[in-house]
């Protein structure tokens, strides 16, 4: 049976080669330090304690990953989709083996607890093993058929490509990104985030144990004005797939347009989750309790205002409160934890921020806000009643365990709340009226609507969202025409002259 004590000697074994070689980039097959030597300290948000180093590159070392994945690009671009499968599910295997030292050291680097760590490791194979299924079929095109001629429509590998990813569950969303580029056929530069680097490295190095060829898959460490801007720059490669804040994308896009990159943005939200009095009430405040706070309520889709029928406003925000309060914070190694330290001390700063601000703009803190203990990013899950929407805790994007709830009157106010918003990426309805259910979800302006349920990915719908919230979507074939070009060959049919320019 795993306890923290257990899980902390597990943690130090595996994190000690970290400690002796930091993290450093990985660049056609071999591990090495930023050109320039540079390093930074990357810290863990249990107690801020050094965990390791990490290379500090600049635009030489992502010039270098860029040629490597250029070089990489031909034969990878050239295999047989099936080869491509094989090889994607062999490191879904190495995956799913080394899934507790992956969750371990997620957690730690993350703060983010370890039973949602262990999730997201097999999460990530689960990627890996979806897009194998999928990379025989990536190349497949139609036909169109027109009196005159046939055309031949086919997709083929964009070639190298960028991935710039977040530190909230960064093993997942990084597996996300990489798997369907590379059954696309595209070969990759991955940037991750510099608050979480550690199981990038570990990704790569179980990619090419379990066979990739070296230079397919290169990692550059480094700030995000940094490598991360150099990579944005670079013009060998194609397209950039970036998770993070919607202000880093914009940014993202304008440094991009020079060499006309390929962007795909998947931004923040500010979900809403709008209960009606008719909904099974139980299994809304389950779900709504799991939806923003759990992974510490640093998730994407998190819903983090509750729009709930005025009737039933103060009966189902006390169930919320009761819940949260009983939320268990603690260790992120401690296996009966639910929501851990958030990421930083600067993170845990602006979450406290929005503490001071909902007391002042006259919100009412039903249960929480407050940080926890001196040592490490602790703060308590927070339930804000009697909000109104122009209050900041109900428009910005706090990402931590904080919930905002609103009353609204009806059908009409609950949806111009839940769309008065900049963002658009997910929202979660709960009502038995399947005719409201029908025309509320028509107008929500989100990417991804769940009725009756949390968020449960079938990994091939769409995922993405709208407005601030980002361009694009992937899941499923969304990521291939992300990753591959379209092509179209036109086969004269008919033998007719074509008309004359004079002469
Ligand atoms: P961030 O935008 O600060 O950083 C994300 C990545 O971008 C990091 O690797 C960073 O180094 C890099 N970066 C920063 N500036 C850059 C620049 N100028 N050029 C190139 N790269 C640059 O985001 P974060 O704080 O790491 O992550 C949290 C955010 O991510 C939240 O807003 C969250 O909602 C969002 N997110 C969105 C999704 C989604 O699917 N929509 C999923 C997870 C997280």
């Amino acid at each position: 049976m795993s306890n923290l004590e257990t899980n902390l000697a597990a943690w130090r074994r595996h994190l000690t080669r970290w400690q002796k070689s930091g993290v450093q980039n990985h660049i056609a097959g071999q591990n090495l330090p930023a050109r320039s030597g540079a390093s930074f300290a990357n810290t863990t948000p249990v107690d801020n304690s050094w965990l390791c180093d990490v290379a500090r590159s600049g635009p030489e070392d992502i010039d270098a990953a860029a040629r490597a994945a250029r070089d990489a690009f031909a034969p990878w671009a050239a295999l047989p989709g099936k080869q491509r499968r094989d090889l994607l599910h062999a490191i879904a295997d190495a995956i799913e083996a080394r899934a507790e030292e992956i969750a371990l050291l997620e957690a730690m680097d993350t703060g983010q607890s370890l039973r949602f760590m262990a999730k997201a490791a097999l999460r990530g194979a689960a990627n890996f093993r979806f897009y194998a299924d999928k990379a025989p079929e990536a190349r497949d095109g139609k036909s169109l058929f027109a009196p005159d001629q046939t055309n031949i429509t086919s997709r083929v590998p964009l070639g190298p490509v960028g991935v710039i990813t977040p530190w909230n569950t960064p093993f997942m969303l990084s597996t996300w990104k990489i798997a369907p580029a590379l059954a696309a056929g595209c070969t990759i530069v991955h940037k991750p985030a510099e608050l979480s680097p550690i199981t990038a490295a570990l990704l790569v190095e179980i990619a090419e144990a379990a066979g990739l060829p070296p230079g397919v898959w290169n990692v550059v460490n480094g700030m995000g004005e940094e490598a991360g801007r150099a990579l944005t720059e670079h013009p060998l490669i194609r397209a950039i797939a970036f998770v993070g804040e919607s202000a880093t994308g914009s940014l993202i896009m304008a440094q991009g347009a020079p060499t006309l990159k390929r962007v795909h943005l998947e931004l923040g939200g500010k979900n809403p989750v709008i209960v009606f009095a008719d909904a099974d009430l139980d299994r809304a405040a389950e779900a709504t309790v799991f939806m923003i706070y759990s992974l510490n309520g640093e998730r994407c889709t998190s819903s983090s205002r509750l729009l709930v029928e005025a009737s039933i406003h103060d009966a189902f925000t006390t169930k919320i409160a009761e819940k949260a309060a009983g939320i268990r914070v603690g260790h992120p190694l401690d296996p009966a934890t639910v929501i851990g330290p958030l990421i930083a001390p600067e993170h845990q700063a602006k979450v406290l921020y929005y503490f001071d601000r909902a007391r002042a703009e006259g919100a009412t803190i039903a249960t929480g806000g407050h940080k926890i203990g001196d040592a490490g990013c602790y703060v308590a899950p927070t339930l804000f009643t009697n909000a109104t929407n122009d209050m900041a805790i109900a428009r910005e994007e706090i990402f931590g365990p904080v919930l905002t709830a609103i009353p609204f009157a009806d059908e009409a106010q609950a949806l111009s709340i839940a769309n008065d918003t900049p963002y658009g990426l997910a929202a979660y309805l709960w009502t038995n009226d399947l005719t409201r259910a029908m025309r509320m979800t028509d107008a929500l302006q989100a990417g991804m609507i769940w009725v009756n349920s949390e968020n449960r990915r079938h990994l091939p719908t769409p995922f993405g969202g709208m407005g601030a919230s980002g361009l694009g979507r992937d899941g499923g074939d969304w990521s291939f025409d992300f990753y591959m070009e379209t092509k179209n060959v036109a086969f004269d049919t008919a033998g007719a002259t074509a008309p004359k320019l004079g002469g």
